[in-house]
This record gives C-alpha cells, sequence and structure tokens, in this order.
C-alpha cells in the first residue's frame, strides 16, 4: 500500500510528489496528461521556468521525479474512489486496484468554451485568462475584456498595469450602472451587444464580431469562461465546495484538506486563500475601490501562483502526522 495517491500529475500533482518522495512517502501519481494551460504556446512567471512551452516544463518535472524510488508516475486516469483514511482504494481506468493512507487531488479545472465560433480555436494565443502569464508580451497595445460578472471590473483596474488601452465587451450582459460610470471615467470604452464570432489573423490578434455594430479589433482578448473540476471524484465521495464567479471549487482548510479526512486538495480545483478573496470582496464596496482592489488584486495573483508552490509546504506539514 502507498503512502499516498496523487490524482492528477500536473504542476499541483508533481510538486506534492516531490516534497512527498524525498521525505521517503511511497507516492504513486495517476495522470492524464491534460494540463489547463497545454493551448498556450510559452508559460510566464515561473521562476527558472519562464518562456518555456508548459508541456516541457512538465516533462523535465517527471525526469527529475523519476530518480526517486519512492515516486512511481503512471500515465492512467482515475476512475473511482472507496474507503476512508489510512484505507483508501482508488480504481484507474486500466482496470488496476492502488491502495494508500492518503489522498490528493489535484485534477485541476477545465475551461468550458462558450459557444462562440473562434473562441476556442484562439483560446491561449489570441483569447487568454491571465494579464501576469501572458500581459507582458502585449503592453502598451489595444486590449480587450470580455465581461464575465462583477470581477471584470477588478480586472479592468488591474489591466493599467499593462496598457492604457482597453475596450470592454459587454457581450449581451447588464453592466451595473455605477461601474458603467467608473469605466467612463477612466476613459474605457463598452461595446454592447453580443459576441457571435471571433477571428484570429494569427499571433495575439482578434476580431470581434458582433450581432449589432461594427467588428473590433484588438491586439489581444482577455476572457474569463467558467471552469470546473476537470473529474467528478469529489462529487462521487460528497466533498464540500464553494461556490466562485466562475465555477465550482474544493473546500479546503489551511492544511488543504478536504470536507473527508485523509483527502487533501490542491491546485487549481481549490477555493482561493479566502482571506486574500474576502478582501478583494469587501474592498469593492469601499469609495477608495480602484487603489486597493489593484492592490488586493496582484495579492491575489500571487496567491494564485503560490497555491502551487506553496503546496508542497502544506503536505509535508498535511503528512507529518501519517505514522501516527
Ligand atoms: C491559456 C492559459 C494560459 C496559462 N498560462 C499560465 C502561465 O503562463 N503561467 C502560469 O503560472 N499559469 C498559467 N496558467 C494557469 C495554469 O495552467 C494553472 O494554474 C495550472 O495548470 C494549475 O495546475 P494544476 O496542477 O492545478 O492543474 P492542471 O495543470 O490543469 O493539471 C491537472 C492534471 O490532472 C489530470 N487529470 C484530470 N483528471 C484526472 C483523473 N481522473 N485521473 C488522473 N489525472 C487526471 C489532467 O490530465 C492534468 O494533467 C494558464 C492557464 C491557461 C488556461
Amino acid at each position: 500500500m502507498d503512502d499516498v495517491i496523487i490524482i492528477g500529475g500536473s504542476f499541483a500533482g508533481l510538486a506534492g510528489a516531490l516534497q512527498l518522495g524525498r521525505a521517503r512517502r511511497k507516492v504513486t501519481v495517476l495522470d492524464t496528461g491534460l494540463p489547463r494551460n497545454r493551448f498556450a504556446g510559452h508559460s510566464h512567471g515561473l521562476l527558472g521556468h519562464d518562456h518555456k512551452p508548459p508541456l516541457d516544463i512538465l516533462a523535465e518535472a517527471r525526469q527529475q521525479l523519476a530518480r526517486y524510488p519512492t515516486i512511481r508516475l503512471v500515465n492512467a486516469r482515475a476512475d473511482s474512489i472507496s474507503g476512508a483514511i489510512d484505507d483508501f482504494s482508488v480504481l484507474t481506468g486500466d482496470g488496476e486496484s492502488l491502495g494508500a493512507r492518503r489522498l490528493i487531488l489535484s485534477y485541476g479545472v477545465a475551461d468550458q468554451m462558450p459557444d462562440v465560433p473562434g473562441f476556442a480555436e484562439g483560446w491561449g494565443t489570441s483569447i487568454v485568462p491571465c494579464p501576469y502569464c501572458d500581459g507582458f508580451e502585449v503592453a502598451g497595445q489595444h486590449w480587450g475584456l470580455v465581461w464575465s460578472g462583477r470581477q471584470s471590473h477588478n480586472y479592468v483596474r488591474l489591466y493599467h498595469d499593462w496598457t492604457d488601452t482597453l475596450t470592454l465587451f459587454a457581450d449581451g450582459h447588464d453592466i451595473p450602472p455605477d461601474i458603467r460610470a467608473d469605466l467612463a471615467r477612466r476613459n474605457i470604452p463598452v461595446v454592447d451587444g453580443r459576441i457571435i464570432e471571433i477571428a484570429h489573423r494569427g499571433g495575439h490578434n482578434a476580431t470581434v464580431k458582433l450581432d449589432t455594430g461594427p467588428n473590433v479589433a484588438v491586439d489581444i482578448l482577455f476572457a474569463h469562461p467558467r471552469n470546473k473540476p476537470s473529474a467528478s471524484l469529489h462529487e462521487s465521495l460528497g466533498l464540500a465546495t464553494v461556490n466562485t464567479p466562475l465555477g465550482i471549487a474544493l473546500k479546503v482548510d489551511e492544511r488543504r484538506e478536504t470536507s473527508m479526512p485523509g483527502i487533501y486538495a490542491a491546485g487549481d480545483m481549490c477555493e482561493y486563500d479566502s482571506v486574500v478573496h474576502g478582501r478583494v470582496v469587501r474592498i469593492e464596496h469601499e469609495e477608495v475601490a480602484a487603489a486597493h482592489a489593484q492592490r488586493a488584486e496582484r495579492l491575489e495573483r500571487q496567491q494564485f501562483y503560490l497555491r502551487v508552490h506553496r503546496v508542497e509546504r502544506c503536505f509535508s506539514l498535511a503528512f507529518r502526522g501519517c505514522d501516527a
């Protein structure tokens, strides 16, 4: 029996495996090889790996993990989980039954492409979610942002770090009057109408076609489609989740333990750090929103990156009592 089975062997799962393997815990990692950022040509902001293709980073990580006899990497899907702490069973798509005392869920999220021609085709190149990942390369150029809810207002304020030329696409949504007034004050045009197609001309460029009015060309388009965990194992187990503006996430405590003892979770499928997230929400309601929200957003983004890297520390803490 393993000490730990990790379900999802990408950035979060492999980071956890490295620390556990070095601590001489017996670990099996199950992975289906579909990391969320596989659509991007390059990954940015990860120290030592900046501007590398994401799949190259993962291949290098797997190669490094191969030197640990304590870590077993398996290319297989986890299909079901049964049992309880100290005696979990995981059934793989290949029909193998594996046992472990603890589990880590790190199977990430899948972005749900809207039914707009050209959206899925441009995802990761001319349509991207994150300025920290892709903003530097198009700084100072004309950015577009597709409205996805009140959180989009925070993004608008954040984007000033990279460009002063931003167009907001309402995409058929009602943008509240107070936000419209703020956008007008910032000289940010709002394009009403629904997006019916997005055309690409190579590179980052995107031309947004609308059901009303003329097409609008931008140098890059930011969008935040809803997402959901890439597997439903947490549902079968009845693990607690939280609603976020873009989908559901697994609820975890500060040790990254889910609502079921012995099952931990890490990476994109977990909720954001609630303190930082709460801070953003609170600040939204204050007069001094602009400056403070921007700072809080930055903190939130830092948390976003730290989530993956901090994972290792959480796991070594979480598993310290494994033998007790
Ligand atoms: C377009 C785009 C560009 C991005 N660019 C950057 C960037 O430049 N820099 C950056 O830091 N972040 C970037 N990100 C964010 C980054 O992709 C995520 O934060 C990161 O991938 C999260 O890692 P994770 O391990 O939680 O999940 P993922 O990387 O999504 O990995 C989950 C893994 O679990 C596997 N899996 C799923 N179900 C199962 C199952 N049932 N059994 C076994 N395995 C399973 C999947 O195949 C996958 O390998 C980008 C995201 C997008 C969408």
